[in-house]
């Protein structure tokens, strides 16, 4: 009787005043999923990972984390049951150091000295080296992703939640990331990718729930659909 989803959503739903961002949505991931949550701009992706991440509240609907019923009121919260967040935009500081970027932002306090370690450790263990005594403001966004993975990677998510990380990155960057997912996933964390690109997602992820004007519309294996099916799910069977 063990349940063998890492998270499930049943009829999560949120209204702002003109709209209904999300209209109940459902949804399961298991441990070491890819799963990517297809939508158009609008579609009420980003309202679900706020949501996920307890930066806002759902209005109906409930979140089940590994069997347990739980209400995410705040970021830390989300943190500690091990749900982790890549933004699209990112949270640093330019005039401070890749490490003291990270270690500012720790929930637990390591030593500057044991921190270095980590960081050096977590980043090349992942495929993603940085140097931590770079200033921020020489790097490139995509380095700055970088930064924002190995910190999140830092704290051990069981679930990470990655919103358009493609979006700053060169094809070859591209490359690299999907690996370091593949490798995360298989060591067991799940995947939320957060995306509006076909293509990466086919050949990303192994499951998908596509939203449209915040609604599901359908649940597919993108690896087995057409780009056409996927966007017929994602636009409308209008178009
Ligand atoms: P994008 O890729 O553009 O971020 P999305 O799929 O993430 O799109 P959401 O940002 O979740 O979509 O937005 C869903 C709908 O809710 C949109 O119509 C948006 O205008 C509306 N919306 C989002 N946030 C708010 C808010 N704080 N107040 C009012 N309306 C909002």
């Amino acid at each position: 009787n063990k349940e063998p989803f890492r998270l499930v959503l049943e009829n999560i739903s949120k209204s702002y005043p003109l709209i209904k961002a999300n209209n109940a949505i459902s949804l399961q991931v298991k441990p070491g999923e890819i799963h990517a949550i297809l939508g158009e701009n609008g579609a009420g992706k980003s309202t679900l990972m706020k949501i996920l991440y307890g930066v806002i509240k759902p209005d109906e609907g409930s979140i089940l984390w590994e069997g347990q019923k739980v209400e995410i009121n705040n970021p830390a919260f989300a943190r500690k049951l091990g749900i982790g967040m890549i933004f699209q935009h990112f949270a640093l500081f330019e005039s401070l150091t890749v490490l003291e970027n990270i270690w500012l932002s720790m929930d637990e306090k390591y030593s500057l000295k044991q921190l270095e370690e980590e960081v050096l450790k977590t980043s090349a263990y992942y495929g993603l080296p940085i140097n931590p005594k770079r200033m921020l403001h020489s790097m490139s966004v995509g380095e700055r992703q970088r930064v924002e993975i190995v910190r999140c990677l830092l704290q051990k998510p069981k679930l990470l939640i990655m919103d358009e990380p493609t979006s700053v990155l060169t094809p070859q960057a591209v490359q690299i990331l999907f690996k370091t997912i593949r490798q995360l996933a298989s060591e067991g964390c799940s995947i939320l990718y957060i995306s509006h690109k076909l293509d990466e997602i086919r050949q990303l992820c192994d499951s998908a729930t596509v939203l449209r004007s915040g609604k599901v519309t359908g649940y597919a294996n993108p690896k087995n659909e057409t780009a056409k099916t996927l966007a017929t799910l994602m636009i409308g069977s209008e178009l």
